[in-house]
């Protein structure tokens, strides 16, 4: 079974993803922000955790152009001196660290983001097409039986705490140009594959926390630019499932959408419950 969440930031979406993960058993997907900004050499250096925020920082023509000098250069004392090149340093990180104090101006349009909105994307789908051996033994092969016991490989089960409409939410808010039609339908294909998605709508309620970074979701300079950040995603979130060609809050056989519109904890994990075991018996008989 393939269930994902879709919302604007703090709705809920990753505690109820991670209590659907334990309560039917299912592998929760882990490519997410933070992990592709890892991926791309974002990381904190103490930490060694991804930092996403600093995709906005970084200029990605320093970002590619390191790249491609310590991946073709053989000339490593130019790189060091052009990059700061550590032999030690992967390149990524070289790269990473380089465009965020490279020293160019950065905006939305030349900033690493679209860069990394994109591999987001492709990550998250990535992950959750991988066909799977009845007995797990490699998550990434592709042919039809596997390479080591020879089943026939499945189709994975899992939970997801958003979709690739949300994906493309962030994109559109951020970088627009990012969004092509190919980016567009592989996203709306994708979301039509899932057996239930839960949306948590902003009026249900939002729980922000004390991450700086999500409380300034969007940059916004106070708490009204903030909200209103938050509900321009909420609406976007909203017309891309209508029209995604999900069933938006249907009880018929194949993909349904439902909306979680409850606000207490107790009655949201119910609903979630609920549906999950209606969808599972529909498609037992
Ligand atoms: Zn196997």
């Amino acid at each position: 079974m393939k269930i994902a969440f879709i919302g604007a930031s703090g709705t809920g979406k990753s505690t109820l993803a991670r209590f659907i993960a334990e309560r039917f058993n299912l592998p929760i997907n882990p490519v997410g922000s933070r992990s592709v900004a890892k991926e791309m050499g974002f990381v904190d250096p103490v930490t060694g955790e991804g930092r996403p925020y600093d995709v906005d920082r970084a200029h990605r023509m320093d970002y590619k152009t390191t790249l491609n000098w310590q991946a073709y250069s053989s000339n490593l004392a130019y790189a060091q001196r052009v990059f700061g090149v550590d032999a030690k340093e992967p390149i990524e990180v070289t790269a990473a660290r380089y465009a965020i104090n490279g020293g160019r101006a950065v905006d939305s349009t030349t900033s690493c983001r679209p860069l990394f909105q994109q591999k987001l994307a492709e990550a998250k789908i990535a992950w959750e097409t991988r066909r799977l051996c009845r007995n797990r033994h490699d998550e990434n092969q592709r042919e039809d039986s596997c390479d080591v016991c020879g089943h026939g490989l499945l189709d994975p089960a899992f939970v997801t705490d958003r979709t690739p409409l949300d994906d493309m939410a962030y994109a559109l808010l951020h970088c627009p140009g990012v969004v092509t039609e190919a980016f567009r339908d592989r996203a709306y294909a994708h979301t039509r594959t899932y057996d239930l998605v839960f949306y948590c709508p902003l009026a249900a309620g939002q729980w922000l926390g004390d991450d700086a970074a999500r409380v300034g979701g969007g940059g916004g300079a106070n708490r009204a630019e903030t909200s209103m950040y938050h509900w321009r995603c909420d609406v976007l979130l909203q017309g891309l499932l209508l029209n995604s060609g999900t069933q938006y809050d249907s009880e018929q056989d194949g993909v349904a959408c439902v909306e979680i519109g409850e606000h207490d904890l107790h009655d949201r994990k119910t609903h979630v419950v609920a549906s999950i075991e209606a969808n599972m018996a529909r498609n037992a008989r």
